[in-house]
């Protein structure tokens, strides 16, 4: 394992409390003497994702993914096995011994992050330097704060078109390097490179770990565009992260509520009068990747609305909200998925005043008037709900009331979440003046109906064939000393049909006295899945003690072997009958089959069948039974 010793890779895991690393990215609940939450590599609605502390380690039983702290952070943070180990040592405050740098693929993350750290450093020196006066002159106009400046990493990209270039010569980064950090351009002719961000004011986009991995750009004057962002590079995928999320991400979990704004000045302003729970979209629509980002450590997001167009954009979300796609389930307003004791997830509005957004109403209205428009936010589905009632020909009469009426059923059955969707239904009943009642059967058939051609679901990894006694087998070999000391020297790879126990079981047999958990670095996935998901099977406990287990098991296993030699005796005389005449089979490959064939019955409780070599019976027949 990349030259790491195995007592330094057993020092690490027990160095890092893995609820807390898994709480970074997933929020938490105690279940049992297990933590439990929401999947962070698959979609969900039910928390499947399962931690636990003593064995330091984590599965999900809707995936199918596990292992320990090292498989985390190589999952998530998709790093190779020597960089979580570096990772994890570093948190862990463990010294590794002296190791080069590997020349290899995975490097290339790691200097493109190391080139995004140094470009925000170097933007933000300019922001502060002489040459920055005009850029802090607007952000003093703008009421940014030049301490919450500083805590965003605000800085300035030069004018000209070399800026950053010399610079980065200066620091012996190739211009290979930038290109691919998206830092830089290359002209059309092909020949050489200038900045991508010139004379704009820098705002680095960061990562849940704090990383910079890419910039916003916005212009001091008339330059078009307005906002210039970064290109999507190796470490930054568009929509896959919020604005100042690694910021906001523990009072979004301690307030179990997220603001959501869209600029970064929005987010920036917010901040500064103490809303610290507030995060940016980066783009006009909230992709499903954001709100389930959002989704892990809150139940409730906020977002902003000018009061002229909340009814149309408010439409617009819902659709998407109702509409899920396959990954769109991370929106997760689910009927039946509520999470732990019922609190689902909930997007709320709140209405700023026409022309108004968060920034420029702060700035008039400060926290208080906030904290009043966030208060009275109404669900984001009522919005959408009226917009649903409103007739669109603005025609009344019996026609258009039916038709409403129909509109607003169809949409209610799309409401997974029950209780908001009976709020729902009394507030479009009383204004399309109907009984509450019917509109909730009504939409309730129309539910039905919908749910019929198989529901979304998050589709589990493909099972890999294995049959349930090998993983009894495996199980008792893992968590029981006499079993393994009595099983591990007849387990045969032969004996087990699923690559992934075999793989479990050399594992074993190559450090026979180590504990199950530490097996965990000595194996790849999708054998490591396996093997928590066979630490975390609390309620798989051995029907009989294990004694009568491993006498089974022993019994079973001598009779598999039996058979197995049986079935290659029998071979070996078709061969042999094959290559010479049928005369010359030898009688001891007869004998022994014979032999063997008497254990097997014996075994099985039976009178050993016939099987002499005189009555010439086809021993093909026999291998078969
Ligand atoms: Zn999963």
């Amino acid at each position: 394992m990349a030259g790491y010793s195995p007592a330094l890779l057993d020092e690490i895991p027990t160095s890092v409390d893995i609820v807390d690393l898994v709480g970074r990215f997933v929020n938490l609940r105690k279940a049992g003497v297990n933590y439990k939450g929401l999947c962070p590599f698959h979609a969900e609605k039910t928390p499947s994702f399962t931690v636990n502390p003593k064995k330091g380690i984590f599965h999900c039983f809707g995936c199918g993914v596990g292992g320990d702290a090292f498989a985390f952070v190589m999952r998530q943070d998709r790093v190779s096995f020597p960089e979580a180990v570096r990772a994890l040592a570093k948190a862990a405050g463990v010294a590794l011994p002296e190791e080069r740098e590997p020349d290899g693929a995975d490097s290339g993350r790691a200097e493109l992050h190391r080139v995004m750290d140094l470009t925000a450093r170097f933007y933000a020196e300019r922001l502060a330097k002489p040459g920055g006066e005009r850029a802090r002159e607007y952000l003093a106009k703008r009421g940014i704060d030049p301490d919450v400046a500083r805590r965003f990493g605000l800085g300035l990209s030069p004018d000209g078109w070399d800026g950053l270039l010399t610079f980065m010569r200066e620091e012996r980064v190739p211009v290979e390097t930038l290109e691919n950090a998206g830092l830089v351009v290359r002209r059309d002719t092909g020949t050489s490179v200038y900045d991508r961000f010139r004379g704009r004011l820098m705002f680095p986009i960061r990562d849940l770990q704090g990383r910079v991995v890419a910039f916003g750009g916005r212009g001091q004057g008339d330059e078009q565009p307005k906002y210039l962002n970064s290109p999507e590079t190796a470490i930054y995928t568009k929509g896959n992260l919020l604005y100042a999320a690694d910021i906001a991400r523990a009072t979004i979990r301690d307030k179990n509520r997220a603001l959501l704004v869209e600029g970064y000045v929005d987010c920036l302003m917010a901040h500064q009068h103490g809303f610290t729970e507030t995060v940016a979209a980066l783009g006009t629509a909230f992709t499903p990747a954001q709100l389930g980002i959002l989704r892990r450590y809150c139940e409730e997001v906020v977002t902003f609305f000018d009061a002229d167009v909340a009814g149309q954009k408010a439409a617009e979300r819902a659709a998407e909200l109702l509409e899920p796609s396959d990954a769109g389930s991370a929106w997760g307003v689910n009927r039946a998925g509520a999470f732990d004791t019922g609190g689902a997830f909930r997007v709320k509005v709140a209405l700023l005043p026409t022309g108004y957004d968060p920034d420029t109403f702060l700035r008039e209205h400060g926290a208080d008037g906030f904290t009043q428009r966030i208060a009275a936010a109404r669900s984001l589905l009522a919005y959408a709900l009226d917009r649903t009632i409103a007739d669109p020909d603005g025609a009344t009469g019996p026609r258009a009331r039916s038709n409403a009426f129909a509109r607003a059923a169809l949409m209610l059955a799309k409401v997974a979440d029950a209780e908001e969707a009976a709020v729902l239904s009394r507030e479009a009943a009383a204004k399309l003046g109907v009984d509450a009642t019917q509109l909730w059967i009504e939409s309730q058939k129309l539910q039905s109906a919908l749910r019929k051609p198989g529901a979304v679901a998050s589709k589990p990894a493909p099972v890999e064939r294995e049959r349930a006694q090998d993983r009894t087998l495996v199980r008792l070999l893992l968590q029981h000393s006499p079993a393994r000391a009595a099983l591990l020297p007849i387990t045969h790879d032969t004996d087990l049909v699923s690559s992934s126990l075999r793989a479990i079981v050399a594992a074993l047999r190559a450090r026979p006295d180590t504990t199950a958990e530490s097996l965990l670095v000595d194996l790849d996935d999708p054998a490591r899945s396996v093997l928590t998901a066979l630490l975390l099977e609390e309620d798989h406990r051995f029907p009989e003690d294990p004694d009568v287990s491993i006498a089974g098991f022993r019994q079973r296993l001598e009779r598999e072997h039996h058979l197995r030699r049986q079935r290659e005796i029998a071979q070996s005389i078709t061969d042999a009958q094959r290559r010479a005449s049928v005369v010359d089979t030898p009688v001891q490959d007869f004998q022994a089959l014979h032999r063997e064939s008497k254990v097997v019955y014996e075994m099985l409780g039976k009178v050993a069948q016939s099987l002499e070599p005189s009555e010439k019976n086809d021993p093909r027949r026999s291998s078969d039974e």
